[in-house]
């Protein structure tokens, strides 16, 4: 079977720019996939890099669909090497959109999904339109201001926020080893703090596994598992804690599959702000995945509210 390939770069705003410890964020861009087979049935895919995060640039993805003939084929696809992982997801995710394969519904109630909260004190605001959509469950990024102010904010929020949600920390690696020991010492104290994201820089992993064993607030590796490779590499190490699974950018779907459903892992599935196409891809995955894993975590896909129309 040949396929027909045409793609087409993205680009669109954030409604308010993001701040994480890497700076400020307020374009998204990618590319989207558009395969057709010899019966005219056509399907989507998106390429969402994030090569600040570790994924292959947009250009590298650009330079590898132009460099493809007009016509594909599943070998094309299956040998995308794994130095291009969003490339990978993006054609097998249009590739499996031809198949006749009956994908699980992805939920639809905000319940399932963990809501982005805007950083600083603005999350004292936003948390209570989120709560009346129907989120339970949110997150909140650390370690992008000075900690006293911080942890002033915080305090505040934990003290507001009902007791039946659950709040996820994300440091994006932005906290020395002295200021994490400080935040899960707190952490312990306060209940509904489900996890913290990535308290170290990748390079710190053997810290993150000694913060691991001192606290009882679970740590979820997210930047150290960029891709389904570097996951492999720190389950081998026997990593104690959550995975991050951001299945847009990990690599193939199908050998994603294949290591769910053959190691029992705690994971959380998260978006990397794709449009429809990419997010409705990575939720397939995910609804499907998510029954082998130790625990049913919220996904974190909670950030349409991001952007004006959810494109
Ligand atoms: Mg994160």
């Amino acid at each position: 079977m040949h396929y027909q390939l045409r793609f087409y770069p993205y680009k669109r705003n954030f409604k308010q720019p993001l701040k994480t410890s890497y700076g400020i964020w307020d374009t998204r861009e990618g590319i989207i996939l558009q395969l057709t087979n010899e019966t005219g049935k056509t399907g989507l895919g998106e390429i969402a890099s994030l090569s600040w995060f570790g994924s292959e640039t947009l250009s590298e993805a650009l330079d590898f669909c132009r460099q493809l003939p007009k016509e594909i084929t599943a070998e094309t696809i299956f040998s995308i090497p794994d130095n291009l992982p969003t490339c990978r997801f993006g054609f097998e995710s249009a590739w499996e959109n031809i198949q006749p394969v009956n994908h699980k519904k992805q939920p639809n109630s905000p319940n399932f999904y963990s809501g982005l909260l805007p950083g600083g004190d603005a999350a004292l605001e936003v948390w209570q339109q989120l709560f009346q959509a129907g989120y339970r469950t949110f997150k909140w990024k650390i370690g992008v201001s000075k900690i006293p102010n911080e942890l002033k904010i915080f305090k505040t929020l934990v003290k507001v926020l009902p007791s039946e949600i659950k709040l996820r920390l994300d440091a994006n690696g932005g906290l020395t080893f002295e200021q994490a020991k400080q935040w899960l010492q707190i952490c312990e104290e306060i209940k509904i703090i489900e996890f913290i994201e990535q308290p170290l820089p990748v390079e710190q992993f053997e810290e993150m596994l000694n913060l691991s064993d001192r606290y009882s607030i679970p740590i979820a590796l997210d930047e150290s598992v960029a891709n389904l490779r570097q996951m492999q590499q720190y389950y081998q190490q026997g990593w104690p804690g959550i995975f991050v699974i951001k299945p847009a950018i990990f690599g193939s779907r199908s050998q994603l599959r294949s290591f769910c459903q053959n190691h029992t892992i705690d994971a959380v599935f998260s978006s990397v702000f794709e449009t429809k196409i990419g997010r409705k891809a990575a939720l397939q995955l995910a609804t499907e995945l998510q029954p082998n894993l130790l625990k049913n975590r919220a996904f974190g896909f909670g950030v349409t509210h991001w952007f004006d129309e959810a494109e």
